[in-house]
């Protein structure tokens, strides 16, 4: 058993944050207010490999593991939650399955624009009225000849107003259920598809979040992604993997609070001395170190098992509910910690705090981990 980082993996790490600090955090506050999603930073984040992390070279992508992507994500994080939001939907939902279950053709058509960064990912499952209960999808995928017709509507979908490209979950056969959903790919542009309201968030503002409509929208059949009826199933699978990146996010966005609230703490003097000597406020700061520890622990341990060839849908769970977890205490106590200077948008905290509750419901809300956790537990 070995804690430590390779070698290599130190210098990505250092990579990866020199990167965040230089390109991003400059920009953070601008996009927040602005809802500005920044597709101009794509190519930057390309070329050090983080539109693609995962994907072997041959698909154009950065071959890396599932350790290094978790560290990826959380120095993205670190920095800007949303950004690290985007890199994740589009690394971790769109391309993996593409890759996953895509044919060769299909790998070759698109994986390898997504992974080299040419293309952005999208991926629809959600609905207004199927949520957690997304196999209560109503859009639907009708068969007329040599295509499919698509009809219906997708909400929160990450980049569905800015992606070239979204792996879509429709009904193909009502009377199956859940085994009665497909998965299809489906290019911008196409004649029926189009983007629907964006949406006016609380956080993660930079990454950009629109309602997707499918209206007699025909792709060649060739487009269905995996097996017919196996859609809904494959999706669970992408999500087992998703779950380990919101987990990286969580960790990296509760590691820059803590960090916001340390230097803070030790800036800050009120009674004659730098708060960080009050143990009210030295006791905040250790219960979330540890915290974070243990949340990244659990979240390597997941990425760990998945780079075994393990199916992780225990371990990916349990690391995104409590990582989620943490991280809202995280970000909650650093804005306790800068006071009334973590309730303004001049200082980070303020900004970690609205970030931060998105990771408790994107990819499977906390009550669904506990779900899918007790399930296992139970047999
Ligand atoms: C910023 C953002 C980005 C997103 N990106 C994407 C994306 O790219 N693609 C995509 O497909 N989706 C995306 N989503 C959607 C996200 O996955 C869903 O919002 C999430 O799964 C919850 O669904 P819901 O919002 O319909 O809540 P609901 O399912 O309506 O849940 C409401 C509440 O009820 C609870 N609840 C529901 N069922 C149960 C139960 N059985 N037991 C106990 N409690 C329960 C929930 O935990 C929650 O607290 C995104 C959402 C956001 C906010």
């Amino acid at each position: 058993m070995k804690f430590a980082l390779s070698e290599d993996q130190v210098l990505l790490r250092n990579a990866v944050r020199e990167f965040a600090e230089a390109e991003i955090r400059p920009h953070v506050r601008e996009w927040d207010e602005t809802q500005h999603f920044p597709r101009e930073l794509v190519p930057k984040l390309a070329e050090l490999g983080l539109m693609g992390i995962q994907f072997p070279e041959d698909y154009g992508g950065a071959g890396m593991s599932a350790i290094d992507y978790c560290i990826c994500i959380e120095e993205l994080a670190r920095v800007d939650p949303a950004v690290s939001l985007s890199v994740a939907a589009h690394n971790g939902l769109c391309t993996a399955h593409l890759f996953m279950f895509g044919t060769e053709e299909q790998r070759r058509r698109y994986v390898v624009p997504l992974a080299r960064g040419e293309q952005i990912g999208a991926w629809g499952l959600t609905e207004a009225d199927a949520g957690s209960d997304a196999a209560a999808a109503r859009t639907t995928a009708v068969r007329e000849g040599d295509c499919w017709v698509l009809n219906g509507a997708k909400t929160f979908i990450t980049h569905g107003a800015t992606g070239d490209v979204i792996v879509v979950m429709a009904v193909t056969d009502r009377a199956k259920g859940a085994k009665g959903i497909s998965a299809f790919v489906v290019e911008r542009g196409t004649p029926g598809l189009r983007a629907g309201r964006k949406e006016d968030k609380l956080g993660m503002r930079a990454s950009e979040t629109s309602e997707v409509i499918f209206q007699s929208c025909r792709i060649p059949r060739d487009h269905l992604v995996g097996e017919e009826g196996q859609g809904y199933i494959n999706a669970l699978q992408v999500l087992d993997a998703g779950r380990i990146g919101i987990a990286a996010l969580s960790v990296g966005l509760a590691q820059g609070a803590f960090e916001t609230a340390r230097t803070y703490a030790m800036e800050r003097r009120q009674f004659g001395q730098p708060i960080a000597a009050f143990q009210a406020i030295q006791w905040k700061l250790a219960d979330n170190a540890t915290r974070i520890e243990a949340a990244r622990l659990l979240t390597y341990r997941a990425a760990y098992l998945k780079d075994q060839g393990r199916r992780t849908s225990l371990e990916s769970s349990m690391a995104k509910l409590y990582a989620s977890e943490i991280a809202v205490k995280s970000a909650e106590d650093a804005v306790q910690v800068l006071g009334g200077y973590g309730f303004v948008k001049d200082y980070p905290a303020e900004k970690y705090f609205r970030d931060v509750k998105l990771t408790t419901i994107g990819e499977g809300t906390s009550e669904i981990q506990r779900i899918v956790i007790a399930r296992q537990l139970l047999g």
